[in-house]
């Protein structure tokens, strides 16, 4: 499922995996309290991959128990696929959703991810100075935010400090 994802997330972008060694050493290591963020930039394209263990997103991982629990998820499921209060970008990039990419991960007994993908066109992406991660103020107990910027003239890994949303993608 990982590498599905990973693949065709920069292949839509035109971008080639063995490029980006540093992702590829990563492959899939789940760690509660750690929260990776793709941001790829493609031309008026702006893309935005989640990797979220669900006791990060939920603040529990194992199928829900109570009405609380199964409310919670709900909640979930119906803002990661209306895509909303997601991200943000300086409004003279002009960025509006295109699509949201989610599938509700299947909770049982085991770890379990969430794995959204959020596709922005921008009607002038040379504005695209920074992204603000908003959805780091949903998450729970996130002791570490990744984030991966890619675009034709630029790669980068950060980690943020604690209560920071912006990234610079300059
Ligand atoms: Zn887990």
């Amino acid at each position: 499922m990982h590498w599905f994802f990973r693949t065709s997330f920069f292949a839509s972008l035109g971008l080639m995996l063995w490029t980006f060694p540093a992702y590829a050493s990563e492959q899939h290591k789940h760690e509660h309290g750690t929260v990776t963020f793709n941001v790829a930039i493609d031309g008026n394209v702006l893309s935005l991959e989640i990797e979220a263990p669900a006791i990060n997103v939920l603040g529990f991982e194992k199928s829900p128990r109570t009405d609380a629990e199964r409310q919670t998820v709900a909640t979930v499921d119906a803002w990661l696929s209306a895509g909303r209060e997601i991200a943000g970008v300086p409004r003279s990039a002009g960025c509006r959703a295109q699509s949201v990419i989610y599938e509700a991960p299947k909770l049982g007994s085991g770890h379990a991810d969430y794995r959204p993908r959020f596709v922005f066109r921008c009607g002038n992406p040379a504005a695209l100075e920074w992204v603000e991660l908003w959805a780091l103020r949903r998450f729970k107990d996130v002791e570490k935010a990744k984030v991966n910027v890619i675009s034709a003239s630029m790669q980068r890994q950060e980690t943020l400090a604690p209560g920071r949303l912006r990234v610079s993608l300059k």
